[in-house]
């Protein structure tokens, strides 16, 4: 029986992630319906973990910018198709 690989999945977003600016507090990684963000093992000079993207096929939607409380701590671009 042939196995078809699904094709990988195409970023229309890009997420920028300050992570000294970042808390840790992972309400974006809730807000993300694709599940796409994490928070880190690592953790920034204030101890948090901080959030990072993990994977493929973000797709700008921004629903984790809106759910940061931490200006500046996280921003969305929309990519060209
Ligand atoms: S922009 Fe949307 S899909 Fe991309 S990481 Fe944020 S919540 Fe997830
Ligand atoms: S919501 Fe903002 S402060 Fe909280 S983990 Fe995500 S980027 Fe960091």
């Amino acid at each position: 029986m042939m196995t078809v690989e699904a094709p990988p999945k195409v970023d229309k977003g890009r997420v920028a992630i300050n992570r000294e600016i970042c808390k840790g507090c992972g309400l974006c990684v809730e807000a993300c319906a694709l599940h796409v963000l994490a928070l880190s093992h690592e953790i920034n000079r204030f101890g948090y973990h901080p959030a990072v993207y993990q994977g493929h096929g973000c797709n700008g939607c921004a629903l984790c910018f809106y759910a940061c409380p931490e200006p500046a701590a996280l921003e969305v671009y929309k990519l060209e198709a």
